[in-house]
């Protein structure tokens, strides 16, 4: 079955892979000239990379590490040491280590709780511990009937004191979704602790090895093709155009560079686009359905990643650490994280900008300069007094709508994969699955979009051969 996917991140070359797997004929249609989406990359003109966004991977991401498996790139995860590292305001320059030892979970992270000393006092530790409970007993119908919450508003229920939330959820929620523990709902930060409590090495941490464009969506795209599907750079979608009844007739592709506007015709048609573009090519008709208009309650959220090249090493840590910062997330030295990008004499920050709503506007200039302030705390040896290192370039990358904004009564809106109209899916990291917007839920979406389209696909063949044999 030829199968026409719109969008080349994640999501849509999950979804041409497990396609192809299954014996039909994907074609991809990417609108820019670069893989990836959300994972793109670009090298500067000094061979340098820069990326959307920083990016590690999680232990406890089961189908993303299956497809490493399956396309044999295992190789390319850098495992990192099982620890969760944090700057301490406070005391600018100094970090305060949670070491997981490696134990059976959940006892694992409870050690590494209980271990931690300079972030959380005894009585802190255990109204923290009794807090979580419920979720961690009730399971994951309570973690999602808490989406009604915001996490702040959930600590506060669950008497957990304010400055867990400023110690720890402030940097988690940031790093997990973009936006403060007032604006993120309960759901997300629940969820992730609730798998890193089930699975040993569930928030061990891996960076890839290079950029996910060539060292990740590369291999995808070589699978994809060797086995009979295509993927197409430049190949913007324009229009979705509908038969009579509804269903989906062809793609209309934008002509670039003067060229007519080409049809491309299907069997299947799959949106892999992420929902903000989508939402604006939704035929009209489509839009007056509850499944299609409850997508006007999802949208992109900013996000702001930074890179900068210094004269010398900073740091030696090779993990990724939480800034704890107002203005940053998190952040990693990628001379040290990344074999593709190392050096041993001089440092590549990738950081890391959020909630970044009232940076977005602002210009590269503005956003360095607040940065660079960041510093000073985070490396004061480095960035005060004499001696100071120096700033060899950057490179601000500014996302305006990235992953689905996380805040309060968002599962409600996420749609299924599978659609009303008999021959279009979804996939995306902002449809429904249960690891929200992240690579392993894209990966996950674009999985079950090709399962649906797989059993559905089976069980017309049923029917036709029925038709045939009465
Ligand atoms: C700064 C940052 C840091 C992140 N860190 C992490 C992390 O550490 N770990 C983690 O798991 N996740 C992280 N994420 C989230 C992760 O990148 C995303 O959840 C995931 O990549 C989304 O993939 P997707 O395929 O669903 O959507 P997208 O990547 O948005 O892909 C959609 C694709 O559709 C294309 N498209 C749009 N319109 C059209 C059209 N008209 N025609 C054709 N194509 C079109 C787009 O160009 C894009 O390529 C991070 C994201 C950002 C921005």
């Amino acid at each position: 079955m030829r199968v026409a996917i719109a969008g080349a991140g994640l999501a849509g070359l999950a979804c041409a892979k497990y396609l192809v797997d299954a014996g039909h004929t994907p074609i991809v249609l990417e609108r820019r000239d670069v893989l990836g989406g959300l994972v793109a990359a670009w090298k500067d003109e000094d061979g340098d990379w820069y990326e959307t966004g920083l990016h590690v991977f999680f232990g406890a991401y089961p189908n993303m590490l299956q497809l490493f498996k399956e396309l044999d790139i295992e190789d390319r995860l850098q495992w990192k040491e099982h620890t969760l590292i944090f700057n301490q305001p406070e005391k600018p320059g100094t970090l305060s280590r949670f070491d997981v030892p490696d134990i059976p979970a959940p006892f694992n992270v409870i050690a590494s709780i209980l271990k931690n000393n300079d972030m959380l006092t005894w009585e802190q530790k255990i109204k923290f511990a009794l807090g979580l409970t419920p979720a961690m007993l009730r399971g994951q119908q309570y973690v999602e009937d808490m989406d009604k919450y915001s996490l702040l508003e959930w600590l506060r229920k669950q008497g957990i004191d304010d400055r867990v939330n400023s110690d720890i959820f402030i940097a988690a929620s940031k790093a997990l979704t973009f936006i403060d523990p007032d604006e993120v709902s309960a759901t997300i930060p629940l969820t992730a602790l609730n798998r890193f409590l089930k699975e040993r090495y569930g928030s061990k941490v891996a960076f890839l090895d290079g950029s996910p464009t060539e060292r990740l969506c590369q291999p995808m795209v070589d699978y994809i093709t060797e086995k009979g599907g295509e993927v197409r750079l430049n190949a913007p979608l324009k229009e979705i155009v509908l038969n009579e009844d509804g269903t989906v007739k062809e793609y209309l592709l934008r002509g670039l560079n003067g060229a007519s506007d080409e049809v491309l015709t299907a069997d299947i048609y799959v949106s892999a686009m992420s929902v903000d573009p989508l939402k604006v090519m939704l035929p009209k008709p489509w839009r007056e359905q509850e499944f299609f208009s409850k997508l006007d309650g999802l949208e992109g959220v900013e996000v702001i990643n930074i890179h900068l090249w210094f004269d010398r090493k900073l740091t030696d840590i090779d993990q990724l650490l939480f800034s704890r910062s107002e203005l940053l997330s998190v952040y990693a030295d990628m001379s040290n994280t990344c074999r593709e990008y190392a050096d041993p004499n001089k440092s590549m920050l990738e950081l890391v900008l959020a909630p970044a709503k009232k940076w977005i506007s602002k210009s590269d200039e503005e956003i360095l300069a607040a940065t660079m302030k960041e510093l000073e705390k985070l490396f004061p040896d480095d960035f005060t007094g004499d001696n100071q290192a120096t700033l060899l370039k950057s490179k601000v990358v500014k996302t305006p709508r990235s992953v689905y904004r996380a805040i309060p009564g968002r599962q409600a809106y996420r749609p299924t994969q599978k659609t009303p109209i008999s021959n279009f899916y979804l996939a995306g990291s902002y449809t429904m699955q249960e690891f929200l917007g992240s690579m392993e839920g894209a990966v996950l979406s674009g999985k079950l979009a090709a399962q649906a389209i797989s059993q559905d696909y089976s069980v017309i063949q049923e029917q036709t051969k029925e038709t045939i044999t009465a």
